[in-house]
């Protein structure tokens, strides 16, 4: 096949900025839009609307319509299944141009957009499609004299507020299991990433899902995203994004209407290398691949490695060789091994957690600096501080960026101390040919997964979420549904 010169294609491209509302593209009520430039190169991709809260009563008041006529979720799950199916076929289709939205407006390789967020944000919409008319309600097992029904209803309205990431697969994560179950929805993609969301919604009206049910509002945190999540009409919101806005999410629901919300928040995910382990090389490839993949800007990022401290040097050395593999690279280069930091206060908040590793006594071993200036877009070397210690701020504080922390332990219990201290519970590895040692650490750890001898395999079928302050809530396989669907009871009495 002739490779794509995806160039070409980013220099004829034409983006459409604004808000999908009841089926239709529509400027923001203020007229006005915001600027939308890629982390690439600089250039500007489109003016998005600048959504507010009058925007965003249109979007509530297009899906509360759509659910109370039950256009969507009162059609059989038989029904629901073809349009998303349908919906999930036609992101394939879509998937070049999809891709190339991706990298253009938040930096990573436009290769990985393709082979990845495309083809796992296709994969979430079609797996959901799949489960709606498989999934049965409950009969309680309360006696003769009673027939107790518990049954899954649809919400109602639900707000999905994503992060710029993986905006694909994070707004995918929601809009699945949120329609599947019969919801009308409104997205609220990052300031940082819209475009994306915008072009889904409309693939979803072209597979044939009714105008008005699947509503996408584009704008900033604190006008759009606050206004929903604010909103006496919105039922649920399924929030990504950091711990920070998370806390915010909680308040604005007890300001409000009490809405359910479902929080997907940061990490400091702890990867704990014994010396047992019988192959060190892979490892120390899954510890660097997987810190870097992404440009580090990934909510399960292994960001703390912890080294048993008989093989430390040999593992860091091993982690540093293989750190050069990820210098950053032209995102539209199909070689490219890690991709641009999403906008320039990233790049900032990046270059500062460096500046205090340096000053909080951590040894810098690879990168830590800001290269291919210019290009015009934002990019950091992949970064390793030895000699890192658990109280410091690079240990404790999510950098979302590439850099990777290496903290050393002499003993099983003390790897699990330093891994489990921590404001976040997202995700840990144990590395160990032990089988008990790996099954009593993997325990003891507490997050919402714990990889064992690899990091970050993965599947639709296996829930994704965290603990402590990375949240509550679960994206990913039929557990999604509790997020978006009450029970009912119904209990009738028999003669
Ligand atoms: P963020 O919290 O700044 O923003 C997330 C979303 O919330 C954006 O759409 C933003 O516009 C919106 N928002 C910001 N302020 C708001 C406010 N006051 N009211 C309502 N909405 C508001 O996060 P981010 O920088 O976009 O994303 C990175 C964070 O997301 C990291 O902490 C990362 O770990 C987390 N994340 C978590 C998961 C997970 O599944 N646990 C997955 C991906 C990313």
């Amino acid at each position: 096949m002739a490779e794509i010169d995806w160039h070409a294609r980013a220099d004829q491209l034409q983006c459409d900025g604004r808000a999908l509302i009841a089926g239709v593209r529509t400027a923001s009520a203020s007229g006005e839009t915001f600027e939308k430039r890629s982390p690439v190169d600089g250039r500007v991709l489109a003016q998005v609307a600048r959504a507010w809260a009058a925007d965003v009563d249109a979007a509530v008041a297009s899906a509360r319509a759509a659910f109370a006529d039950g256009r969507w979720a009162d059609q059989a799950p038989a029904r629901r299944k073809k349009v998303l199916q349908r919906f999930a076929e036609l992101i394939l289709s879509h998937g070049e141009e999809l891709a190339l939205l991706e990298t253009l407006d938040m930096g990573k390789p436009v290769a990985q957009s393709l082979a990845v967020d495309v083809a796992a944000s296709a994969r979430c919409i079609n797996w959901y499609a799949e489960a709606i008319d498989k999934v049965y309600d409950e009969i309680a097992p309360t006696g003769p004299g009673a027939l107790a029904l518990i049954t899954r209803e649809p919400m109602g309205v639900i707000g999905a507020i994503v992060p710029w990431n993986y905006p694909m697969i994070m707004a995918a994560w929601k809009i699945g299991p949120a329609l599947a179950a019969g919801n009308s929805l409104i997205v609220k993609p990052s300031e940082k990433s819209p475009l994306t969301a915008l072009r889904l919604a409309e693939i979803a009206l072209e597979a044939g899902l009714p105008a008005g049910v699947f509503n996408v509002v584009p704008g900033f945190g604190h006008e759009a995203g606050e206004a929903l999540a604010l909103h006496h009409d919105v039922n649920a919101i399924g929030f990504t994004g950091s711990t920070r806005i998370g806390r915010k999410m909680l308040e604005y629901a007890g300001r409000s209407n009490l809405k359910r919300i479902f929080n997907e928040l940061g990490g400091k995910s702890a990867n704990l290398v014994f010396a047992d382990f019988n192959d060190l090389e892979r490892a120390a490839q899954t510890a660097a691949g997987a810190i870097f993949y992404n440009q580090g800007e990934s909510c399960n990022a292994p960001s703390r490695l912890l080294v048993e401290a008989s093989i430390a040097d040999e593992f860091v050395a091993r982690v540093v060789a293989l750190s050069a593999r990820y210098q950053p690279g032209d995102p539209l280069l199909a070689d490219c091994a890690m991709g641009a930091i999403v906008d320039e206060a990233q790049l900032n908040t990046v270059l500062g957690y460096i500046e205090k590793g340096h000053g909080e006594g951590a040894r810098l071993v690879a990168g830590g600096m800001r290269m291919r200036d210019a290009s015009g877009g934002f990019f950091v070397a992949p970064t390793v501080f030895d000699g890192v210690k658990n109280g410091m701020t690079i240990a404790r504080e999510e950098i979302f960026g590439p850099v990777l922390s290496v903290l050393r332990f002499d003993s099983e219990d003390e790897a699990i101390a330093i891994a489990n201290d921590s404001p976040y519970g997202l995700q840990a590895a144990v590395w160990s040919s032990s089988l008990d040692r790996a099954h009593r650490v993997a325990r003891k750890l507490k997050v919402g997964t714990v990889h064992v001898n690899q990091y970050d395999d993965d599947d639709i079928t296996v829930p994704f979420g965290g603990t402590g302050q990375s949240g509550n809530g679960r994206d990913k396989s039929l557990h999604a549904f509790d997020k978006y669907t009450e029970l009912k009871t119904t209990w009738i009495r028999l003669q």
